[in-house]
């Protein structure tokens, strides 16, 4: 069967493509938050997974009833 790319947003890094480390560093006498690339999806903030049809089709059932509930 044919399978489809599709983006998701990372979940590990929310879409931001990079996660607080919980530290920050000073640069031109300001604090800074130090972000390290997220590793899940590689900076890039979204995620290409491949579904089949099947899958796709109960991915747009479910968006189309997440939609109706708000
Ligand atoms: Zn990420």
């Amino acid at each position: 069967m044919n399978e489809i790319p599709i983006k998701t947003t990372c979940t590990a890094c929310g879409g931001e493509g990079c996660l607080y480390t919980g530290r920050t560093f000073t640069l031109a006498g300001r604090e800074h938050p130090l972000l390290t690339c997220c590793s899940a999806c590689d900076g890039k903030g979204t995620l290409l997974s491949w579904v089949d049809m099947h899958q796709l089709v109960q991915l747009l059932y479910a968006m189309e009833v997440e939609q109706q509930i708000e």
